[in-house]
């Protein structure tokens, strides 16, 4: 498979596994790119001699390109970009900012830089501000998540009707069949996050692990669009929240409940009562825990199938 994402970023397939906190550590990501995707390490989790350690392992794990997820609101992000350009991170996907922030410098450095946007206001901004590529993410997508609700099926023509770098499409993808959807829909590859997290390689707790592979339709909701939207799975957290919105409680009462370190105690302790637990919908469709480069092997051949299917009569009009 050869095109724009392909080209971009060096390698074989237009898949790329998402940054998740908590979740998307240097294995992982190693598994992703050795498998010919692009794997990135979600660095909002990890303070910076963390994230320094996890990119030399990823380093030590792979010959192939890898990338890391840069929440534009991480505390100590000179820190990370430190890091990211001390030891040459080929790749960076940057979130939850303003791209001009920091796209020039990391340019400078010979690093390519992909924003993540949730509507195509913003994706025409990162296109102006210098970055080789966005990725639209929709309304379906697990965490933090845009506050207009847009799904991927209409954001992702609505960008491509505007934008002329690369798009790469989120949220509610998790298969070959979704992967073609999207780049039918006018995407040049697509970022997948919540079927990375039931794999082995994933450094989320074995107990959110199994949460996802349980999760059925309907058992997530966006939430806390007072604060940072999020879509979470309904659990006695997300009651909380819920009852305290039936009360009518104000930001600042939102912000006491959620407190400090949620979604590490959820995703990565494995507290399925008191955590924030941060999946997409597609989690509906993930029945099984299994190695990362076999989701990369069935995304692949199932894609290739359903490209097949539409050359035949049940799509001839
Ligand atoms: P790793 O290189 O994976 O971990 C090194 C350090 O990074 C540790 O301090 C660990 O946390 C931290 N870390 C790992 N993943 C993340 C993440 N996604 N976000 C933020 N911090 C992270 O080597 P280890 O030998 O420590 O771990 C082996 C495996 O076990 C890995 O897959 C690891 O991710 C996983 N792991 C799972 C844990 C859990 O589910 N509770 C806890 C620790 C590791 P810390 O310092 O808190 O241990
Ligand atoms: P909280 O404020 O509730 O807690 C901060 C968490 O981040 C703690 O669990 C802490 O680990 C960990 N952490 C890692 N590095 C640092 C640091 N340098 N300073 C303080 N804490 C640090 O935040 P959330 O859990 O809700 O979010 C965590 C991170 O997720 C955010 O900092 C942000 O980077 C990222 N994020 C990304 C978004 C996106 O990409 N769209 C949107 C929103 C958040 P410990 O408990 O071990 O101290």
């Amino acid at each position: 498979m050869k095109n724009r994402i392909t080209e971009l970023f060096n390698i074989e397939y237009p898949l790329i596994q998402a940054g998740m906190i908590w979740c998307s550590g240097w294995e992982l990501a190693s598994a992703v790119s050795n498998s010919g995707g692009l794997g990135i390490i979600g660095s909002g989790s990890m303070y910076p001699e963390i994230l320094e350690e996890h990119v030399v392992k990823c380093k030590n794990a792979t010959d192939r390109p890898f990338a890391v997820n840069l929440p534009m609101l991480y505390p100590d992000i000179d820190k990370h970009i430190e890091t990211i350009i001390k030891h040459k991170v080929p790749i960076v996907f940057t979130s939850a900012g303003n791209p001009k922030t920091w796209t020039a410098h990391l340019k400078e450095h010979g690093i390519t830089i992909v924003h993540v946007v949730s509507s195509v206001k913003f994706a025409l901004k990162a296109q102006e501000a210098g970055v080789d590529a966005v990725v639209a993410e929709g309304f379906e997508a697990g965490g933090h998540n845009g506050r207009d609700e847009t799904t991927t099926m209409c954001l992702i023509p609505m960008v491509k009707e505007q934008l002329s770098i690369p798009l790469i499409a989120a949220g509610g993808i998790g298969t070959g069949r979704g992967m073609l959807a999207a780049m039918n829909l006018g995407a040049d590859g697509v970022q997948i996050g919540s079927r990375f997290v039931a794999t082995p390689e994933s450094s989320a707790h074995q107990n959110f692990k199994q949460v996802v592979v349980d999760a059925k339709e309907g058992d997530t909701l966006l939430t806390l669009k007072e604060l940072t939207p999020v879509r979470l799975v309904k659990n006695e957290f997300f009651n909380k929240v819920e009852a305290a919105y039936q009360s009518g409680a104000s930001a600042d009462k939102l912000k006491e409940i959620l407190g400090r370190g949620r979604a590490k105690k959820g995703m990565f302790e494995g507290d399925l009562v008191e955590g924030e637990l941060e999946i997409g919908q597609i989690s509906g469709l993930i029945h099984e825990i299994k190695p990362a480069s076999e989701v990369v092997k069935e995304i692949i051949t199932e894609f290739r199938q359903a490209l097949a299917e539409q050359q035949t009569d049940k799509y001839r009009f």
